[in-house]
């Protein structure tokens, strides 16, 4: 199996220092399924002041936990030592990290089966937890009694439905009953930390498992103005590209977006993109789109062409290839050309706006003798 050849010199450098080193979580996950590893993570006996030490590029990204990000051979790994979690207080927490000596150890602490699943290519497989088996059968299981492990991190609820929704797998009956038991855990959650999974849910390739969320409960605890969520809408969203604003405009049309996704700290920009996009669903004749992107801009009513219809693609083809005029800045005629006429002041400005309706709608209009004939007609004292 091959995962990472710059990932196995960064387990083989640890070797040769007399670490134990292993892939581990979801690069392991991702290949035995077939797919392209995303990030590399590695577990390793070593602690992380000797991590530090071996490499020369390091970042104590989440040292607290024994999580180093080494910089090797042109890829990020998180590298992070053996540990186990003892005692949480608060739900999501542990009360302290105990850094343990056996990769065994370090497995048991995983959150589900599929991603505890270890390899180093001259030792072989670990995998304690039938992992193997559930990503064959597409399964999501908790590894060790799912109540506890819920009640221990409550963020592992919100990750499971998040993988169904990224990998197309079903979650395991017991694991399923501890979430909908444990839901009301989730509120303990930081809204940065839910943005994150509710974000990759919505991106992933089987989005329509998000209605785990509604069918677990876990919803409401997620966000308190999850009501402009419509569930509904969630199996549309496999055809869609994957960007943020776009899929987010479908499940959220029906007002509310923006609170919502200002209460999951979401940016401006995406919340501007998601505000902007929902205005122009389900518009599609010529003067609507070009009234669009007057206000909107280009990007969005591009992206709009995933949503709407075929009449409006069309329409938006049409008025981009016969160079339509939509802005003040299309018009034939400007600013100065009025004054000349004798007109001056806040009349200016309207009279523009006014010409660039009359063009939308016709756009033979836009010619300087055209439009100084309009202004003559509509505007004479
Ligand atoms: P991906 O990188 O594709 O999002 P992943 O499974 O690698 O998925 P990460 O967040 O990168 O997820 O975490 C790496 C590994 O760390 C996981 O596979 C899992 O073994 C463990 N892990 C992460 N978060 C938790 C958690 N909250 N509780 C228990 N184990 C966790
Ligand atoms: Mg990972």
């Amino acid at each position: 199996m091959i995962i990472s050849p710059a990932g196995l010199e960064i387990i083989e450098k640890l070797e040769k220092s007399g670490f134990e080193a292993y892939f581990v979580g979801g690069c392991v996950r991702d290949v035995l399924m077939g797919k392209h590893p995303g990030d590399i993570d590695i577990t390793t006996s070593a602690s992380p002041e000797e991590v530090i030490h071996i490499f020369e590029k390091t970042y104590p990204t989440g040292i607290n936990h024994g999580t180093v990000t080494v910089a090797e051979n042109g890829i990020l790994a998180e590298v992070t030592t053996y540990r186990c979690e003892k005692g949480y207080k608060d739900f999501r927490h542990p009360d302290g990290v105990e850094f343990v000596s056996d990769i065994g150890e370090d497995l048991c602490r995983r959150d589900f089966t599929v991603n505890a699943i270890a390899y180093n290519p001259s030792k072989g497989i670990v995998d304690n937890f039938g992992g193997q088996k559930d990503v064959e059968s597409k399964v999501i299981r908790c590894v060790g009694e799912p109540d506890s492990r819920f009640a221990e991190d409550a963020l592992r609820m919100v990750r499971a439905v998040r993988f169904a929704a990224v990998l197309g797998f079903e979650i395991e009956q017991k694991t399923l009953d501890a979430i909908k038991k444990n839901a009301h855990l989730a509120s303990s959650i930081s809204k940065e930390r839910i943005a994150v999974e509710f974000e990759k849910t919505v991106l992933g390739d089987f989005p329509e498992n998000a209605k785990l969320w509604q069918e677990t409960g876990l919803i409401k605890y997620l966000a308190e103005n999850s009501k402009a969520i419509d569930f509904l809408t969630f199996k549309k969203l496999a055809n869609l590209p994957k960007i943020a604003p776009l899929r987010f405009a479908v499940i959220m049309n029906g007002g509310g977006a923006a609170e919502f996704l200002k209460e999951l700290r979401f940016s401006n920009e995406i919340i501007k993109t998601t505000e902007s996009l929902i205005v122009g669903i389900g518009i599609e004749t010529p003067i609507e789109i070009k009234r669009y992107i007057n206000k909107n801009g280009i990007k969005n009513a591009e992206l709009l062409v995933y949503i709407n219809s075929i009449k409006y693609k069309t329409e938006l083809e049409k008025i981009f290839s016969e160079k339509h005029p939509i802005f003040i800045r299309d018009l034939k005629i400007n600013g100065t050309d009025i004054m000349e006429m004798g007109i001056t002041g806040k009349k200016t400005g309207q009279i523009l706006l006014h010409l660039l309706e009359k063009v939308w709608e016709n756009p033979g209009m836009n010619t300087k003798e055209k439009l100084i004939k309009l202004i003559e007609e509509d505007f004479a004292e």
